[in-house]
């Protein structure tokens, strides 16, 4: 490509603006036309009352992506980010009342769990995570900074050795079964198929490395809010030359002897260009009324199962208790109570009794004063469906779940009922609305089934020109993943 090739991003997610900013690098003209009038997409926050509150992520893992993308495109990211590693990733609480803080460290974590759990269970969970580390031994490199295509699948199974670790014939419960005993280690394993909005009884055994990848590379924070790294890429993008316009909504990519010559915009301006990257829901780009339509791919995306969304209480509370957890997981009584939750993924009503998870960062930046603390409060939940299953804008539904994820918290030994000094609840529905993303999916594609990771789109599409970036297409959702899916775009635009 030409120092002066024509570049327009749909869509200003990280996905979008990593990959803008690694082409503009690269030498593009390149525009991001973004819908909403902020960028960052999921990577959102909102001010409440003197409280700041991210919407979106909480935790990061796999940093060294992130360091690459500020790496490659100028100076480092530590000079615009305070990224800290968490001591203890989470505290967990079972059903049976027993606390787990589980250590950053994964030397840390065999004791941490026979404290906790009894003798033994650490031997469990380190002989799961050493079956993990080969399985990402085995895929890493093939899978995750690759395009994905058959060929690639064929090399991998090539490998006898390799393929038996990664086991795509059975599940993540599956290969969880044959290592952990302990239920409470199970439902902790059940707990990282969630990271992609998956169910660990559909989800293939390779999400394995999750928890490895969390534990062996550690949890971590961005200091002042995890929207500072949707910021920090922007600002990279501009100091780039990337044009970003926002409230600038595409509603067709337009084709020229086959190829892409440009994308139309709702108000019928039209922006011309050599190349489009769409980092819209490869739904929303496939689909019949999608930017371009495309039927076969239309078709391949309908044998995967969109990613659960999830349901949100930004609290702020009176008060600080400087013993809060970072990150706490409250689980729910039984492992038959959690797979009654994966059911009410695909169910018309949400879960009764989900896992409610805490967010709670201890950020001058984010509360009020010093007499406070801001929570970040989420639980899975069922895509926005009006009509098919849950419609989240019922009249009375969002408050009435509201009330019910803080009851059980205070069944679950967290009772902040009296000290909340405000209260904004986010439905699936307000995540659609605020991101374009359908039914409020959080994640693009869930992991559920074996071919999954094959299914999801491909980042160079079958029109020429157009690519795809984000989490809905390869390699999947979550931010590491979304980062890698823009290095590999950046890399497939470059060499074209
Ligand atoms: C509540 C929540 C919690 C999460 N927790 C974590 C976590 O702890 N850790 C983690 O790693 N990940 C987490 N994630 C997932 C992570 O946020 C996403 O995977 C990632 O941010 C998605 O980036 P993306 O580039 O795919 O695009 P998105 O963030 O989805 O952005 C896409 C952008 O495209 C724009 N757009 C769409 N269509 C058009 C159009 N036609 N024209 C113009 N613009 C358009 C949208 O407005 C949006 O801004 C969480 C997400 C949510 C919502």
């Amino acid at each position: 490509m030409s120092r002066t090739t024509r570049t327009v991003v749909v869509g200003a997610g990280l996905g979008g603006l990593a990959v803008a900013a690694r082409l503009a690098a690269g030498g593009h003209d390149v525009t991001v036309l973004e819908a909403a009038d902020r960028v960052g997409g999921k990577l959102g926050t909102v001010r409440v009352d003197g409280f700041r509150f991210d919407t979106g992520p909480s935790l990061v893992t796999m940093p060294p992506v992130l360091e690459r993308l500020f790496a490659d495109t100028g100076a480092p990211m530590s000079e615009v980010l305070d990224l800290q590693r968490l001591d203890v990733a989470a505290r967990y609480r079972f059903g049976d009342g027993v606390e787990l803080d589980l250590p950053g460290e994964r030397s840390a974590i065999a004791p941490a769990l026979d404290d906790a759990l009894g003798a033994g269970a650490g031997a469990q969970w380190e002989a799961f995570l050493r079956h993990a580390e080969r399985v990402w031994d085995a895929t890493h490199e093939h899978f995750l900074s690759s395009p994905v295509s058959a060929a690639g699948l064929a090399r991998l199974s090539l490998r006898v050795r390799d393929l038996l670790a990664v086991a795509p014939w059975r599940s993540l419960r599956g290969v969880g079964a044959r290592y952990l005993r302990d239920e409470r280690l199970g439902m902790l394993l059940d707990r990282y198929a969630t990271y992609s909005g998956s169910d660990p009884r559909r989800a293939p055994a390779a999400l394995a490395v999750v928890p490895y990848v969390e534990q062996e590379f550690g949890s971590w924070y961005v200091r002042g809010g995890l929207r500072g790294l949707a910021e920090a890429v922007a600002d990279r993008c501009r100091s780039l030359g990337v044009v970003i316009r926002t409230g600038a909504r595409v509603h067709r990519v337009e084709r020229r002897d086959g190829r892409v010559s440009g994308v139309r915009l709702g108000s019928g301006e039209r922006v011309p260009a050599d190349v489009v990257v769409a980092n819209a829901d490869a739904s929303t780009v496939y689909g019949p009324r999608g930017l371009l339509p495309h039927p076969a791919q239309a078709r391949r995306l309908a044998r995967t199962m969109p990613s659960s969304s999830g349901f949100v209480l930004l609290l702020g509370l009176d008060g600080r208790d400087p013993s809060t957890p970072h990150h706490r997981v409250l689980f729910p009584p039984s492992r038959a109570a959690y797979d009654a939750e994966f059911d009410a993924y695909r169910g018309a009503a949400p879960p009764d009794a989900p896992t409610v998870y805490v967010h709670a960062p201890d950020d001058p930046a984010l509360r009020h004063d010093d007499d406070c603390e801001a929570w970040f409060v989420l639980v899975t939940a069922p895509r926005h469906a009006p009509g098919r299953g849950v419609d989240w804008d019922a009249p009375g539904l969002a408050q009435r779940y509201a009330e019910r994820v803080l009851a059980l918290m205070a069944e679950r030994g967290v009772d902040v009922r009296h000290r909340v000094r405000t209260c904004t609840v986010r439905t699936p529905a307000d995540l659609e609305r605020e991101t374009l993303s359908p039914g409020g999916s959080i994640y693009g594609t869930s992991s559920d089934g074996a071919l999954a990771a094959f299914l999801r789109p491909a980042n160079r599409s079958p029109v020429p020109g157009l690519y795809l970036v984000g989490g809905s297409s390869h390699p999947g959702g979550g931010l590491p993943l979304v980062t890698l899916s823009a290095e590999i775009t950046a890399r497939l635009v470059l060499r074209a």
